[in-house]
Parts: structure tokens; C-alpha cells; sequence
């Protein structure tokens, strides 16, 4: 039943994945596989399976056939040719770096990254893998922070909160010239918006939690590799993992070192929200992503509105090199209000916006930035990433436009009156 090469859209694609398989009962959907073991009836088996020289699964801390399906599907969806799925976006950061680096390597991160990212890249410091943050929307500095020791350049596509859109292709360029590994942080585009591979990518990230689960019902993140980097010239493999392909071995340490010795496995439970959610990524983007453009618009023509940062503005740094790379400019933005209107007095009268943190859900959401996910890291640091006290990060659901719209001016006017 292998009918997958003339379904060639992205959306045809995603739901005709799981019957690829053959699935019994002509199943359209993976089933949820809730084992953890898997039981051969010649010892003989196992033992190859074991040592990799037959295909099967072993325990459920490495591999899981629901989890097996997703992964597929990410691949497919990504156009690379493997996939590790993990329990969330950030077990997938902090496995993958922790299976390719060492005591002694170097890194280059873009400055303006998720909280918890940064977070975990300053924690990697003090175990001897040391980290530069440059200012990612142009090379020279990423070009500048490269040592001999440097291993692997780390970006977002567009950043969050305040949406700067990381010079993707001339750091592709750069990584490519240098012999560096290229990890693309693709969550906040969807590979629905963006392809990282078209960039010079080797490795890929996704929080599955946000647009590609969609609906803020499950955790999950993955790690794609896209075939491009040449592993050969990889100092950091042990030789165990350098079998077969070698377009492969650093995901197969990924597997196989990172996810089996930190067991951050994604639940097969979870699995199936994910993919069912992967479904609708396609549609739902497209509708947020509408969302947004209109609601940055209606937000910057205000007078109560200070600043509005989306890429889909003539306003915005990088609104020519959104334009160019992705096929919308994303569904979340930003904006600071006007300093004579109180930033809790109008959260509070939002009616259809919910007060919350999380992005990617089909619900539009909102969260004042410097008091809560970014509370943590200190004024300082907040600065250096341009994140203001008054700054409130939208992140656009599916609801219709004049609803959002409505929203957000009703609950000034509501301000205005009390
Ligand atoms: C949310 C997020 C992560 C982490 O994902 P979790 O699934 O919440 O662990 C990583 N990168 C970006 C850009 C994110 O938005």
C-alpha cells in the first residue's frame, strides 16, 4: 500500500501517513501501543534487534510503534530523512546537545532564544560546554563568536517574544564554510511556514506542544535530521554509532545515547495527540497566521499601543527577510502598550483572550512577558533580548478575526470607562 510518492502536499501527506504502513483492520490511525516491552518468540531475534542488525523494538524508553508513526510523520513533514521524538520540545534541545558535544566544545546561540532555552544553554556552561549569545539577525556576529573549538551554531526561525527573525540563510552560508553543525530551532514557523533543510540545516528542533500538536493537549518535541551535514568530519561519535549511513549516526547517538541514557521518551498517549493534531497544521496556520497580520495591523494604527512587533509589518527589522523565507510571518506577536495605560487593568478586561502561557493552541493567549516566563533571568538580561516591562506576547488562535478585534479594543474602552 505504498501510495505515499504521488501525495505530494503537505496536508495529503500528513493524513495518509499511518495507512502507509499497513495497519491491521485497515486502521486509518496508528493505534495507541501502550507497552513498554515487546516479546519475541525466538531468542535469536531479540538478541539482532539488540544489536541493530534487524528492525524491531526493544523497550519503550527508545522506541514505541505509535511514537515510531509520529516520528515518520515529522520526517515527512520536514523533507529530512530521520526523526527522534522526546517528552517535550525541551528534552529534545538539551538531549540532542548533550549527545553531539563535550567537555571543552564551544557553541555559537543566538542571543534571543525561549526562556527555558537559554536557561539550559547557560547550565551547559557550567558543565564545560561553553556558550556564546550573539545577535542573530545578521551573520558578522555569529561569524565573529566562532572559536576552534566551536561545534554546532544554534537559532530560532522567529524568535519569541519580540519576533526577530534570525539571518537563516547567510548563517546557513557561514556554517556550511566553517564545517559547523547547523540546529535550527523550527517551532515557532512549523515546517508547514518553513523548511530549515532549504537553509543548509542539519539537525532540526520542533516543540511539538505548540503548533504541530496544535491544540494545548499534549507535550513533545523532536529532533529531525536532514541528511546535508557530513558526519564523517564530526569529531564527537563513538564508533558504536558509526554504522550504516552516515548521513544517520548522529541521530542514531541522539537515539541511542541521548534519549535511552536520559529516558525523556515521548508517552505513546501523547504520540497520538500529536499526530492527530499534525493533521490540521496546515489549516489551522493558515487561519492564525491571518489572525495575526490583522490584529498587528488593527493593534499598530492605535493610539493606546506603543509598539507591535510581528514580521508581517513594513515596521518590522526583518519584515523583507520574513517575506522572502516564509510562506507566512508567523501567528505570534507582541506589543507594548501606550506607559499611561495600565498593563493588569487591560489584561483583565479581555474577555475572549485567555491569560495564559504556552502559544500554538487553537485558543488566542496572552502572557505580560517580563513578569512571568522571562521573570527568571533579571532586567539586565531582559534588556539585552529588548523585552520591555509593558510588553504583552499574543499568541494567535483560530477564533474569527472581528472576535479578536473586538477583544482587544473592547477591553481598552472597558479601561477607559472604569
Ligand atoms: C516551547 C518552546 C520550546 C520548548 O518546548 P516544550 O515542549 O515546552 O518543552 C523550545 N523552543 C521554542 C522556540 C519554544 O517555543
Amino acid at each position: 500500500m505504498h501510495i505515499l510518492n504521488p501525495l505530494k502536499g503537505f496536508t495529503t501527506r500528513i493524513v495518509h501517513s499511518d495507512r502507509q504502513e499497513a495497519i491491521e483492520h485497515g486502521s486509518l490511525q496508528k493505534p495507541v501501543h501502550a507497552t513498554v516491552a515487546y516479546g519475541y518468540g525466538d531468542a535469536r531475534d531479540l538478541a539482532a534487534v539488540f544489536q541493530g542488525k534487524q528492525q524491531g523494538f526493544t523497550y519503550g524508553r527508545q522506541v514505541n510503534p505509535t511514537v515510531d508513526a509520529l516520528q515518520n510523520k515529522i520526517t515527512r513533514m520536514e523533507e529530512g530523512i530521520a526523526t527522534v521524538c522526546f517528552g517535550t520540545g525541551m528534552a529534545a534541545i538539551g538531549t540532542m546537545l548533550f549527545a553531539l558535544l563535550r567537555r571543552g566544545d564551544h557553541f555559537v546561540s543566538s542571543s534571543f532564544l525561549f526562556g527555558n532555552t537559554n536557561s539550559l544553554f547557560n547550565s551547559f556552561g557550567t558543565q564545560g560546554i561553553d556558550v556564546s549569545f550573539v545577535d542573530a539577525t545578521a551573520v558578522g556576529a555569529v561569524r565573529a563568536a566562532i572559536r576552534p573549538e566551536t561545534k554546532l551554531i544554534f537559532v530560532e526561525t522567529i524568535a519569541n517574544p519580540v519576533t526577530q527573525v534570525a539571518a537563516l540563510e547567510e548563517i546557513g552560508a557561514l556554517a556550511r564554510e566553517k564545517g559547523l553543525v547547523y540546529v535550527v530551532d523550527n517551532t515557532m514557523t512549523s515546517p508547514w511556514l518553513f523548511l530549515p533543510k532549504s537553509v543548509g540545516a542539519s539537525l532540526i528542533i520542533n516543540s511539538l506542544t505548540k503548533y504541530i500538536g496544535g491544540h494545548g493537549n499534549a507535550l513533545g518535541g523532536a529532533v529531525t535530521e536532514t541528511g546535508l551535514f557530513d558526519w564523517r568530519s564530526f569529531g564527537n561519535l563513538y564508533d558504536i554509532y558509526k554504522q550504516g549511513d552516515a548521513q544517520k549516526w548522529a541521530i542514531q547517538q541522539i537515539r541511542k545515547k541521548g534519549l535511552r541514557d536520559f529516558g525523556a521518551a515521548l508517552a505513546p498517549e501523547a504520540a497520538h495527540h500529536i499526530a492527530v493534531g499534525a493533521e490540521t497544521l496546515a489549516l489551522r496556520m493558515e487561519r492564525q497566521c491571518a489572525n495575526a497580520q490583522a490584529l498587528a495591523e488593527f493593534l499598530e494604527a492605535q493610539s493606546w499601543v506603543n509598539k507591535v512587533y510581528y514580521p508581517g509589518l513594513k515596521s518590522h527589522p526583518q519584515h523583507a527577510r520574513a517575506d522572502r523565507l516564509f510562506r507566512h510571518p508567523g501567528a505570534l506577536f507582541s506589543f507594548e502598550l501606550s506607559y499611561d495605560v495600565d498593563l493588569w487593568g487591560y489584561l483583565n478586561s479581555l474577555r475572549v483572550v485567555i491569560k495564559s502561557s504556552n502559544l500554538g493552541d487553537n485558543r488566542t493567549l496572552a502572557i505580560p512577558v517580563a513578569h512571568t516566563i522571562y521573570h527568571e533571568m533579571g532586567a539586565e538580561r531582559r534588556a539585552s533580548m529588548g523585552i520591555d516591562d509593558s510588553l504583552i506576547r499574543i499568541s494567535v488562535g483560530i477564533e474569527e478575526a472581528d472576535d479578536l478585534i473586538e477583544d482587544f479594543a473592547g477591553a481598552y474602552a472597558t479601561l477607559r470607562r472604569s
